[in-house]
């Protein structure tokens, strides 16, 4: 096949599974939101619950509702309002940080530029995806434990990091699906392809993923061995 032919097989593999997923996990309408609010609450949801995160981030967005606010905020009432967040004293002091880097280096603004958030307190790869897909709406694939995990399970990357499976898989994804991945992914991850006892039986790419057929085979093998033990 030539690469043309190989590069629409592709397109059409993840047409297929992107509308068989959609199909159990309906989307909401993409929402753009402030770049400033998305950057803060991506750092306050780091290793926390998502409704720990937004408790915490609504109380925070109540008091401090502009980078400026934010800058000269009072460390301990940060440290306050963000307290469902966890590693809220961490968390505070980076948050405020940013606040000022935003004001003094960039005008206020959150940098549309990948290189350029990495460089603030507290942002890595992820957090900045996701300001560029959901502040921003550019084409970029933020991986998180739900991303990395179905990615490697449906064997579209074999990585061992989250940053190694953004690179594989800006690679092989089409970017058409870059903005929508990961909230589709995150919500498939957490009602199907769990991390622990994913529910392969009732999964609509039981059929074409190679975890799934071995999960269901042992399932066959192990309910056949009981029939004849009993
Ligand atoms: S078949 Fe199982 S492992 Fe594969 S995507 Fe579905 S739930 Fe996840």
């Amino acid at each position: 096949m030539n690469k043309q032919g190989a590069k629409n097989q592709e397109e059409q593999y993840f047409s297929e599974v992107i509308k068989r997923i959609k199909k159990i996990i309906p989307q909401g309408k993409f929402k753009r939101r402030n770049p400033y609010r998305v950057l803060i609450s991506t750092i306050l949801s780091q290793r926390s619950k998502d409704e720990n995160t937004a408790i915490a981030a609504e109380q925070l967005f109540n008091v401090y509702k502009t980078p400026e606010e934010l800058a000269v905020g009072n460390l301990n009432k940060i440290e306050k309002l963000i307290v469902p967040a966890g590693l809220y004293r961490a968390k505070a002091k980076n948050i405020r940080n940013v606040a000022n880097i935003l004001v003094e280096k960039y005008d206020s603004k959150v940098p549309r530029d990948i290189d350029e958030m990495v460089k603030l307190p507290g942002v890595g790869r992820k957090t900045a995806n996701c300001v560029l897909v959901y502040g921003f709406n550019e084409p970029a694939i933020p991986v998180d434990t739900h991303v990395h995990r179905i990615s490697n399970r449906l064997g579209w990357v074999d990585t061992k990091t989250p940053e190694q499976t953004e690179t594989e898989l800006t690679q092989v994804l089409p970017k058409k699906y870059w903005i929508e991945i990961n909230e589709l992914l995150v919500r498939f991850g957490q009602e199907v392809c769990r991390p622990v006892a994913p529910h392969c039986t009732l999964c609509p790419l039981n059929d074409i993923c190679p975890v799934g057929l071995a999960n269901i085979k042992n399932i066959k093998n192990t309910k056949k061995h009981k029939k004849i033990g009993s």
